[in-house]
């Protein structure tokens, strides 16, 4: 038995339920991933007992020689991976880097423009009663009706006319790639920064998948844990000098109290494996696994019951399944997949006529699979799986063929259950 089940067993056998659960069952909620063994044994160190209030060299602590290292190794890795001049590590979170982020960049009341939470952007990009939408005068922008991409037209219109101190481009639900460029003539046209939120996307960004947005935002800013594969946290980079001392002071002490140096740490061990070979195959797999899950969720059989993806495809790592036509509505539907071993989440889609907790919706993503090592072959399996859960085909046959693909594709393989069963 491990020292956790020896003081709190409930909470062990919580976390080998969970683990079991992970094992067992395919994660294809597209903001999730499995981090490695590695990582989680980084944070899962001594680390967690430091203080360190500061800044590498320049601490309100003792004792953090140890971690200072660490930290700047994290700051180097975060850099050379995205190609950028300056890196904050210390946000515990995509929220918070996005909270610091604007924070370096405005002030109360000032006016910001993001992409609408119910067209795919995120609550901090100024939903009403998150920091972003009560701090700031929010106005937002939207997918087009006709192809349901970003309306870069109605990007330009509403910057012009409300002169944004800040553009937000990022989303949390949207399956195509956003055009930096153009945003960032927008942005200069009506003299506002523009900030990327890459949380979603880092990894395959990183990967050399998708474009970098960092050589065209002022600040970019992203969390760990997506397909990026790290622990649960966010970072700030910028290429603007005259940014960098304001976004250090805005997350610490602006933001935030002392650095979580175990997540740090983790944070360095996952920036380290982004930047090895085998994580380009893996994200590469990723996009793969999503183009084939559009592919099966686009034939005519799926379409025929009123079932379809958004934009027709994707170009990243999810697939937005449209319901508006089915009977089947997000939560019927995340249910009935559930029932046979995979967890996704319903999702409001644009335009969506269902109440918010009922949604039309799914959102399906591939990074924790690709994590486990699916290729071409087992993610036409689980394409397959899930259009035939969709029209309510036998639930116990494709439980039986989701326990064979998490069966074939062990996880955590090194790590042992806290308690003897
Ligand atoms: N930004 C985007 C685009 C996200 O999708 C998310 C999380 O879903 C966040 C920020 C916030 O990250 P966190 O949950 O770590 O606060």
């Amino acid at each position: 038995n491990s020292p956790l089940s020896e003081i709190d067993p409930e909470v062990a056998r919580e976390i080998d339920a969970e683990l079991a659960r992970q094992r067992d069952g395919l994660e294809m909620i597209a903001s999730e991933n499995h981090a490695a063994a590695a990582v989680m044994a980084a944070q899962g160190s001594v680390l967690t007992n430091k203080y360190a209030e500061g800044y590498p060299g320049r601490r309100y602590y003792g004792g953090c020689e140890h971690v200072d290292v660490i930290e700047r190794l994290a700051i180097q890795r975060i850099k050379d991976l995205f190609g950028a001049g300056f890196a904050n590590v210390q946000p515990h979170s995509g929220a918070q880097a996005n909270a610091a982020a604007m924070a370096a960049l405005l002030k109360p009341g000032d006016t910001i423009l993001g992409l609408d939470l119910a067209h795919g952007g995120h609550l901090t990009h100024g939903m009403r009663i998150n920091f972003s939408g009560k701090l700031y005068n929010v106005v937002a922008y939207h997918v087009a009706d006709s192809d349901y991409r970003v309306d870069m037209a109605e990007v330009e219109r509403l910057a012009v006319e409300n002169e944004p101190k800040l553009i937000i481009a990022g989303w949390s639900a949207y399956p195509r790639q956003l055009d930096f460029a153009e945003f960032r003539r927008i942005a200069d046209k009506v003299g506002a920064y523009l900030m990327v939120d890459m949380a979603h996307f880092a990894g395959l960004v990183a990967a050399g998948l998708h474009p970098n947005p960092v050589p065209h935002a002022h600040v970019t800013t992203s969390t760990t844990h997506k397909t990026l594969g790290g622990p649960r946290g966010g970072f700030i980079l910028t290429n603007e000098a005259d940014l960098a001392k304001k976004i250090n002071s805005a997350v610490f002490p602006g933001q935030q109290g002392g650095p979580l140096e175990h997540v740090i740490a983790a944070k360095a061990t996952a920036f380290k494996i982004a930047s090895e070979p085998g994580f380009a195959d893996r994200q590469r797999r990723c996009l793969d696994g999503a183009g084939i899950l559009a592919e099966r969720l686009t034939a005519d059989d799926v379409t025929d019951a009123g079932i379809t993806v958004l934009t027709g495809g994707t170009d990243v790592h999810l697939v937005l399944v449209d319901l508006r036509d089915s009977e089947l509505d997000g939560q019927q539907a995340e249910d009935r997949l559930a029932r046979i071993g995979i967890t996704v989440n319903r999702n409001a889609v644009p335009f969506d006529p269902r109440p918010p907790m009922v949604t039309s919706g799914l959102r399906i993503g591939t990074p924790a699979l690709a994590t486990r090592g699916f290729d071409t072959d087992a993610f036409k399996e689980v394409a397959d799986i899930i259009a035939q859960c969709l029209l309510g085909d036998d639930i116990e046959a494709l439980s039986g063929r989701v326990a064979k693909l998490a069966a074939d594709h062990p996880l955590y393989s090194t790590i042992e259950p806290l308690s003897e069963a």
